[in-house]
């Protein structure tokens, strides 16, 4: 559609524009930080100075962070699809969701028990939970449950998607699911576009789910999304099942293409 195009054509933008200048940024950023060091080195423990100089070190640490989240948006670094069980992306990256969530929400993980496979960049789809867990942890300021599950479903017949129909076939299901604040149909609406934010400055830079929506549409897959204010979120991501053992990559994955346009 003229929407999913123009969406497509930002995105692309956005993208070369933030690739060139966080990689500039990160070097200079270096430099600041490395300096810092320095600096707290030459200070003796009490003096007042040190302070000031912890305060930079945290702000260039947010950069930091900011910058990385913005060169993965514009897909810099060479992509590495494998054939890899879903399963694993979640039990490689658990301990750091742990720590990112905190003490006061608890964390139901449920594997898929039959383990599909799916094609992708192990790194993308580790950034791709990430993302999505950084929101729930920020959907639930007083803590709650949030559930990670992988399973296996067949779409049979052609379901109602949120942004785009996907082929019929096999795919590899990823839900995350949160008792969070939720989301109105305003949020619901913009959801994936870049730059769109409801948290307040320093804290979203609005590429979070416009990257989801990019690694996932790249991997041939699709998202639905369900929320309730003042229930929770749900997001449903659908991956192309892939044969482990098969010879070239998508023997088993839905026949025909995505429809970008
Ligand atoms: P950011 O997290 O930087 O704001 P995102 O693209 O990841 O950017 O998210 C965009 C917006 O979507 C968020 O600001 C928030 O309003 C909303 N959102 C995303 N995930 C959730 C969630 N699990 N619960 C409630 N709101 C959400």
């Amino acid at each position: 559609s003229e929407k999913q195009f123009r969406q497509a054509q930002k995105m692309e933008a956005v993208g070369r524009l933030a690739g060139g200048l966080a990689h500039d940024f990160n070097n200079l950023l270096t430099v600041i930080m490395g300096h810092s060091q320095v600096l707290m080195g030459e200070l003796p423990s009490g003096n007042p100075i040190r302070a000031k100089i912890e305060e930079m070190q945290k702000a260039g640490e947010r950069a930091a962070s900011l910058i990385r989240q913005l060169m993965a948006f514009s897909r810099k670094q060479p992509l590495e699809p494998k054939i890899l069980p879903l399963n694993s992306v979640v039990g490689n990256v658990e301990s750091m969701l742990r720590r990112l969530i905190g003490e006061d929400i608890q964390l139901v993980i449920r594997p898929d028990p039959f383990n599909g496979h799916v094609k992708a960049d192990p790194g993308q789809l580790e950034q791709v939970l990430m993302n999505l867990v950084v929101n729930a942890r920020d959907a639930m300021p007083n803590g709650g449950l949030l559930a990670i599950e992988t399973s296996q479903t067949e779409l049979a017949r052609t379901p109602m998607h949120h942004l785009h129909p996907l082929p019929l076939g096999q795919y590899v299901k990823l839900t995350v699911t949160d008792t969070g604040c939720g989301m109105n149909a305003d949020v619901l609406a913009h959801l994936f576009e870049p730059f769109f934010t409801t948290k307040e400055e320093h804290k979203g830079t609005g590429l979070g789910l416009s990257t989801v929506f990019g690694i996932v549409t790249t991997c041939g897959g699709g998202i639905d999304v369900w929320s309730q204010v003042g229930h929770g979120t749900t997001f449903d991501l659908y991956f192309p099942r892939v044969n482990p053992q098969a010879p070239t990559a998508d023997a088993t994955a839905p026949q025909g293409r995505l429809r970008q346009g």
